[in-house]
């Protein structure tokens, strides 16, 4: 399991980080939120490296216009995300009202920037559960 330290970051682009993470890992994982961290679960198939998940973190802050406030640090098995511009503590939260156009599963986290990726990833848990019986 790989943990990626987000509490220098704003609820907003935890969000927006966790989705970013999800996608680009293509199935192979789902970044969760936990809390101030995010959490990358491996879902099946080929091992989720921690570099591959740091490069996906650097290369989503190295898009934004305010890339050069950001820095990614790997410490054993967390990336750790450093901001220079402090964020006020009750913009930390996740609050219960997501931004528009996002969606948050209730069983185990996952948010998706869609809502036909919503259903896709329902549909897995419904897969999932298919297959214990
Ligand atoms: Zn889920």
């Amino acid at each position: 399991m790989i943990e990626v330290d987000c509490s220098e970051l704003s609820g907003d682009a935890k969000l927006k980080l966790a989705v970013s993470i999800s996608e680009g890992l293509e199935g192979t994982g789902i970044a969760l939120l936990n809390g101030d961290d995010i959490v990358v679960d491996q879902l099946s198939g080929r091992k989720v490296e921690n570099k591959e998940v740091q490069s996906l973190v650097e290369g989503f802050f190295s898009s934004g216009k305010k890339a050069s406030l950001y820095r990614v640090e790997s410490i054993g098995s967390t990336i750790v995300v450093h901001s220079a511009e402090p964020v006020p503590a009750d913009r930390k939260k996740v609050t219960n009202s997501l931004p528009p156009g996002f969606f948050q599963c209730s069983v185990c986290g996952f948010v998706a920037a869609s809502k036909a990726k919503y259903d896709n990833h329902v549909r897995m848990h419904d897969l999932m559960r298919g297959l214990a019986r």
